[in-house]
């Protein structure tokens, strides 16, 4: 008897601990860095490609998360961490564009809060290149509010602006702005490195920060690094790929194959600002796709 009891505090005892390392896991998903007053950054405890930092934005009445390749188990449980700095509602989570894997299939976002996002965005997660519709639950959630060019929302004395300003890592991006507080929060389309490069436009990309120069702030919440101030960081991304577009582009027409180009593209000139950079070589897959704007591939009616 005195066996089977110590058992039973052990069974329950270990139970506690299973209990309390699953909510501490969930618990350091994010860490919530204050940005100002109602403004918060959540940083990803291990950042990767689908772990992207969250800006957090508490207004009078709700709360708006702006995602990045943001998965809908991730959703879930910063929605809960968000409980820690406001008891506002999460009420909309803005998705920077439709980036994300399909292992985020038959998961949805919590239910209540409705996605804003580009309706290219929508369109991508619903439907496949060739135009055909993809299985129900293939994909993480479409946005429920679409948009094209911008969409305001007013809440009290906060006013959130979220813009597509062209392509760029995507067709689709789409950046947030508090116009107020010269906050902007750029998705994969401006981060604190050299951003990933294998979809979307080198050549717009080019273009499309400088209409994001266009836009009144001060502060960059990007999806990717730390937080910074100003505009030169985009001066320089737009001279990286200026010398990516012009080296590359030449060797291709040249007639070397991808994975030449992209052993040859030299920009260590670039390393002062992207400190990433230790030698001579890009992406092969930023190279990929700069060849299929030089070569369009055949339409998809055409390709099968
Ligand atoms: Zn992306």
């Amino acid at each position: 008897m005195w066996r089977m009891g110590r058992i039973f505090v052990f069974a329950i005892a270990a139970q506690m601990f299973v209990v309390s390392a699953t909510s501490a896991q969930t618990a350091a998903r994010y860490k919530i860095d204050k940005v100002t007053e109602g403004v918060y950054l959540a940083v990803p405890a291990v950042p990767g490609p689908n772990a992207a930092n969250i800006p957090v934005i508490v207004s009078d009445v709700d709360v708006i998360l702006v995602g990045t390749h943001f998965f809908p188990a991730d959703a879930r449980a910063l929605v809960e961490q968000v409980r820690t700095v406001t008891d506002k509602p999460v009420r909309y989570i803005v998705n920077t564009h439709y980036h994300a894997s399909t292992t985020a299939a038959r998961e949805s976002f919590p239910a209540g809060i409705d996605v804003i996002g580009h309706e290219l965005a929508r369109r991508t997660l619903l439907t496949d290149r060739a135009g055909k519709p993809r299985a129900p639950g293939s994909t993480v959630a479409p946005p429920t509010v679409g948009m094209t060019t911008r969409l305001a929302l007013y809440r009290g004395d906060r006013e959130v602006r979220i813009l597509y300003v062209g392509r760029g890592h995507s067709d689709n991006d789409v950046v947030v702005l508090l116009p107020k507080e010269r906050i902007i929060c750029t998705g994969d389309l401006l981060v604190s490195g050299l951003p990933d490069m294998s979809a979307g436009s080198i050549a717009d990309w080019i273009s499309t920060l400088e209409a994001l120069k266009l836009q009144d702030f001060e502060t960059v919440l990007p999806a990717r690094g730390a937080p910074f101030k100003g505009k030169p960081k985009i001066d320089a991304l737009q001279s990286y790929l200026r010398d990516l577009l012009t080296q590359a582009t030449e060797l291709l027409n040249k007639g070397m194959t991808v994975e030449e180009v992209a052993r040859r593209v030299d920009l260590t000139s670039h390393a002062k600002n992207f400190p990433q950079i230790t030698g001579a070589g890009v992406d092969v897959n930023a190279v990929k796709q700069l060849q299929t704007e030089i070569e369009p591939p055949p339409p998809p009616w055409e390709a099968q």
